[in-house]
């Protein structure tokens, strides 16, 4: 006895992991090994919210967290079942008495861990947030609902930096001789390639030295034709990068910024940073957003859910350039800008008053960095059903955002490439050329792209009378 099993879900990395390091340091204290186990589990496909293409990911973050333990003298074991039986097993086996895992806050990792932990030595170390669920609550004991407040009580708790962070173990002991499916070989991502390696290249490309993007965040970040953020998102679902090392990246260029406008760019980031811990913090305390509006006087909008309207969104054929476009790099691609992911979310529920459930599952059917907390929250505040939601009357112009967000229509013309031959100052709203310059422009409207399928003022009225009746 004396081994312990490191369970990894969604902390597929080696640096600042609590639940390795607490499985190494259980294993150092009786003289015995730690097993690095991931178990498929298959009721996971079964789910609505159920990703190819995520699941390709983070099968591809394994095999790299693999080569990486391999440098270590250890290696990960793969095994398919019912976590709960597959653990049981394999705790037996490998004389193991003690199992370690990174806390998740969803309402599935919750009550799995719950089941689990009744009859099997699980112990949950935190990680997966900077502050875990309960950490920042308000003085009379009760967690916050608006974001602001939060963020202040969250940034007056002590904070992380770099030297607090555990580094990568050198060598991991596990013992040769326990069974594992191989892991098959999988294309990689060129936009995306998953593992701790890319994940740590992206976050000192982005926020390491005193030309480093993220001192231009402030503006660049609401552009959808420029790459001005991180795209962390996907390694931080997926845990290849600690969100504390990320944080005290925040404060440490913070710190270091040249000037007072760069301070502020850097501290809109943290503040991004802090949009996802209290993400994680609304889902773990109000699990019903999972299923239903946090706002109960919104639960029952008498939503239009025109099935052929939907499947124009998915397939981004609206005819509005920008939801369009955002519609189409999200299912080329997985991952679409935060101004895009509004704009396309705004219109689905507002111009086209379908339901935000069945916008929210599509994005987790698509999104690599797809996260029941952080898109939950995303669509519920566009919607205006959520917690800290932006009023529902606030209903977005397409047109005007993408002529603020993407002046050139760069952009539009990359994902819409029907547009490709039409000037910027129409480029948002192509059903105002006249016919002659749809032919010039090699973009005839119905023909070559689709006419507008609502009318946005109108569509605009309509939302707020729906939404006017239940409020
Ligand atoms: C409708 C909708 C759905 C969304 N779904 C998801 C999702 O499934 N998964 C997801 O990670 N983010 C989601 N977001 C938030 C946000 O769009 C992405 O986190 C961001 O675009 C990722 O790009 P980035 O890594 O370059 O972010 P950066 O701008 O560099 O921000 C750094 C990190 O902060 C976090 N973050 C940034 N903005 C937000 C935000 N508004 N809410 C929560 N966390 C944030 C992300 O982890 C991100 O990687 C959604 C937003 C909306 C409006």
């Amino acid at each position: 006895m004396g081994n312990s099993l490191w369970w990894i879900r969604r902390d597929l990395r080696l640096t600042d992991n609590g639940a390795l390091a607490a499985a190494l340091a259980h294993a150092a204290s009786q003289g015995g090994t730690v097993i690095p186990v991931f178990v498929i589990d298959p009721g996971l496909a079964a789910s609505p919210y159920w990703s190819e293409r995520r699941w390709t990911f983070l099968l591809g973050g394994l095999q790299t967290l693999d080569a990486d333990l391999r440098r270590r003298g250890s290696r990960l074991i793969v095994r398919r079942g019912r976590p709960g039986v597959v653990l049981a097993r394999l705790l037996a086996e490998a004389k193991a008495d003690i199992l370690y895992a990174e806390a998740d806050y969803s309402p599935y990792a919750r009550a799995r861990d719950a089941r689990i932990a009744r009859s099997l030595p699980l112990h949950l170390v935190d990680g997966l947030t900077v502050q875990p669920p309960g950490a920042v609550l308000k003085v009379d004991g009760s967690p916050y609902t608006v974001f602001t407040p939060f963020s202040k009580a969250w940034k007056a708790r002590p904070q992380p930096a770099e030297a607090d962070l555990w580094p990568a173990p050198d060598r991991i002991p596990t013992p040769d001789g326990l069974a594992g499916e191989t892991l098959p070989a999988l294309p990689l991502d060129a936009g995306f390639p998953p593992g701790e390696g890319e994940a740590q290249r992206r976050l000192r490309a982005f926020a390491g030295g005193p030309d480093a993007a993220v001192y231009a965040y402030g503006d660049a970040r609401n552009r959808m034709d420029l790459d001005g953020t991180s795209s962390l998102s996907p390694y931080l679902r997926m845990g290849m990068i600690p969100a504390r090392q990320v944080v005290a990246a925040a404060w440490a260029a913070i710190e270091a910024a040249p000037d007072q406008g760069a301070a502020r760019s850097a501290e809109t980031w943290l503040n991004e940073l802090i949009w996802r811990e209290f993400y994680v913090h609304i889902l773990a305390h109000f699990p019903h957003v999972r299923r239903t509006a946090f706002r109960e006087g919104l639960r029952d909008i008498p939503w239009r859910n025109d099935r052929d309207e939907f499947e124009a969104w998915c397939a981004g054929r609206t005819g509005y350039p920008v939801v369009d476009a955002a519609m189409r790099q999200l299912v080329a691609t997985g991952w679409i800008h935060n101004r895009a992911r509004m704009i396309a979310a705004s219109f689905l529920t507002k111009d086209l008053l379908i339901d935000w459930r069945w916008g929210e599952c599509f994005f987790m059917q698509h999104l690599l960095d797809g996260d029941p907390a952080a898109n939950n929250g995303g669509w519920q505040w566009t919607a205006g059903t959520g917690t800290d939601a932006a009023p529902y009357f606030r209903v977005f112009n397409p047109v005007l955002q993408g002529a603020k967000f993407d002046p050139e229509g760069a952009y539009v013309r990359h994902w819409v490439p029907e547009l490709a031959g039409v000037p910027a100052a129409r480029i948002h709203a192509p059903w105002m050329l006249t016919a002659a310059e749809q032919q010039r422009y090699g973009c005839v409207i119905g023909r070559d792209y689709p006419a507008p399928i609502v009318d946005h003022g109108l569509a605009r009225q309509r939302a707020l009378a729906a939404y006017g009746a239940v409020s």
